[in-house]
């Protein structure tokens, strides 16, 4: 969601804050703004849309102006409290004040009424303009620029973050974090940088730190400390060596990030392997080493919690683990869970899954329980975010950073992470088959590789079903077993990307319902490799054929009846054991909707409306 940037350096201010602001607005963003120190000034552009209204301002400018300040704050808003308007942009100022604000002021509306009694007027409509009232009143106590800041954001319910400047303090720029992700670097000159994650830093340092809640950092010309919001005592934090590379979150030359990360798809599985395998084996799959382990191998019963995409990647798993490990494993919306009463075993294990690790959702349920004296587990694509610190094990993806909102690379290592831990509960409880499932894992990701290649012809074929059907006024993905998930997968990137109706379905559902909905204006995008679900989803294949849907087969090369039966059909490549077709399938419905996104012409990087990290409840 929002995203927050801050710089104290030598370098031109508003370049650093731009450039920082363009690498988060994946994120999801609808209005954006800088401030920057300008002698004992701070001047502050800001924008509703998108982050060229800003570009174009600063063009516009003497640009004599802005490259002067070497010091200053960004931000990119995600609307929450007031319109997407310039007026509630940020950065807000209030009287020396200036400020930037990441998530909800819950018992803001007490703060408003209590800040109009004493003769406050806010200027937005926001929650977070009324911070800067906050530590205006404290300072009106005589207490230095940090001390009020530290004792205003005691005041403040909820999770969110800030990042302050003062008029009468230059040089200075302080970031609180308590929920909302912030981190710090420093570069090799000595410049200080704040941001809501790594992404921005990337240009100019690896080496981070992740606060963590109720951390505040004071980035001054004399350096960077972190202090505790309660105490305002100094507190020590470990920096942490990005993996991550600049060339990484580039497009290198692909139209768009979410092409970009389908093709990588193949390396991210290999390195989700590799770095959480203590070796790579073809007869077993031993994890490394680390807390996580003993307490999945420990756990009678798993709860994979989780949202959107990873909540799909969760249900596949589900299906390996109980078919081949024999291991309860119960999968839910972290919305939905967090509000209920479950039953859950002495020795259960809560697995909260996040590509991100930030999403609110999720972290309050894992919280909720971890009081419970529950054991948490998480699995994440980043290393130091909330999630993987706050849970008793983290197991890590290594899709490298995912811009595009729509989760592509994300989900193939999840759905990666839950075949290791098959694999792990199958070698270590002796229970169950593993049907060579080892021996074609290890070759799974050339296989996607060359199916991803141009001379598989995968990707023309995909044009053109998406070419031939993108009039049409709905589509329904379905499938059964493993692929059922596939097809809430595929319907879900097609809504957010394309922004067409779509649903996924269980194939044998269609006949209780929605087959009323089919014509010939409805295309079904059957999802049927050789399986042993393959003759059931067939049949279903038929019933809809008869009522006139447009019907896309995806299926194995050798199935001549599925191809009879298709308009268009997309082959699979040809795999051993059946349970491993989840992989390319989720190739083949990511290319679906991006290719037609782009027939839509849509902003398939940022879609409209979506937020990469959830942050919000
Ligand atoms: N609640 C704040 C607003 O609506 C901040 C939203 C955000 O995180 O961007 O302005």
């Amino acid at each position: 969601m929002c995203g927050i940037v801050g710089y104290v350096g030598n370098r031109s201010a508003v370049e650093v804050l731009l450039k920082g602001l363009q690498r988060l607005e994946y994120r999801g963003y609808d209005s954006t703004g800088v401030a920057f120190q300008k002698g004992n000034r701070i001047e502050i552009e800001k924008s509703e849309g998108k982050l060229e209204n800003i570009f174009k301002r600063f063009k516009e400018m003497d640009l004599n102006r802005a490259p002067v300040s070497t010091v200053g704050i960004g931000h990119t808003r995600w609307a929450t409290h007031g319109k997407p308007t310039t007026q509630n942009a940020h950065p807000h100022r209030t009287g020396s004040i200036v400020l930037v604000h990441n998530g909800i002021i819950e018992n803001y509306r007490e703060i408003k009424e209590d800040l109009m009694k004493k003769g406050h007027e806010p200027q937005s409509e926001t929650d977070s303009e009324l911070f800067g009232f906050l530590v205006l009143e404290e300072l009106k106590l005589k207490k230095s620029f940090i001390d009020a800041v530290r004792f205003a954001f005691q005041k403040l319910e909820g999770a969110c973050s800030v990042v302050v400047m003062s008029e009468n303090d230059p040089d200075t720029v302080i970031g609180i974090r308590n929920g909302s992700p912030l981190v710090a670097g420093i570069d090799s000159e000595g410049a200080i940088y704040l941001a809501s994650d790594p992404q921005p830093l990337l240009d100019y340092t690896k080496k981070v730190v992740y606060l963590e809640n109720g951390d505040m950092a004071i980035a001054k010309r004399s350096g960077l400390e972190f202090r505790d919001v309660i105490t305002g005592k100094v507190v020590q934090r470990e920096t942490i060596e990005l993996q991550w590379s600049v060339e990484q979150i580039d497009k290198q030359g692909y139209p768009h990030f979410m092409l970009k990360e389908i093709y990588e798809q193949p390396t991210a599985l290999i390195d989700t392997f590799n770095s959480n395998l203590d070796r790579i084996d073809p007869t077993s799959f031993p994890l490394a080493k680390h807390p996580g382990v003993d307490k999945l191998m420990n756990a009678s019963e798993l709860h994979l919690i989780a949202c959107g995409t990873s909540y799909y990647a969760s249900l596949v798993g589900k299906y390996w683990l109980e078919k081949y490990a024999r291991v309860s494993t119960q999968v839910e919306f972290a919305s939905e869970f967090r509000y209920r009463d479950p039953v859950l075993d002495d020795r259960a294990l809560i697995v909260g899954v996040s590509q991100s690790g930030e999403t609110a959702d999720t972290l309050a349920v894992l919280r909720d329980l971890k009081k419970k004296g529950k054991a948490t587990a998480a699995v994440s694509n980043v290393r130091g975010s909330t999630i993987s610190r706050e849970t008793d094990g983290a197991f890590f993806t290594s899709a490298g950073p995912e811009i595009g909102v729509a989760a592509t690379k994300s989900f193939l290592t999840q759905m990666g992470i839950f075949l290791l831990w098959t694999g792990a509960f199958l070698e270590r409880r002796k229970k169950g088959s593993a049907d060579g499932l080892f021996e074609e894992t290890v070759h799974l990701p050339h296989v996607l590789k060359n199916y991803l290649d141009d001379s598989s012809g995968i990707r023309e074929k995909i044009k053109e079903a998406a070419r031939a059907t993108v009039t049409k006024k709905g589509f329904f993905f379905i499938g059964r077993g493993s692929s059922y998930p596939l097809a809430l997968e595929g319907a879900l990137k097609l809504k957010e990307i394309a922004y067409v109706h779509a649903e996924g379905y269980a194939a044998g559902e269609l006949k209780h319902g929605p087959i009323a909905m089919i014509d010939e204006n409805v295309v079904v995008i059957v999802l049927a490799p050789k399986d042993g679900w393959r003759d059931k989803t067939i049949s279903n294949l038929e019933e809809v054929k008869a009522r006139g849907a447009q019907i896309i087969g995806v299926g194995d090369p050798s199935d001549r009846h599925l191809q009879d039966l298709s308009h268009h059909f997309i082959p699979l490549p040809t795999l051993k054991n059946e349970d491993l077709n989840v992989f390319p399938l989720s190739i083949v419905v990511q290319l679906f909707s991006y290719e037609l996104a782009t027939l839509k012409g849509t902003d398939i990087d940022k879609p409209r409306n979506l937020a990469k990290s959830v942050t919000v409840e």
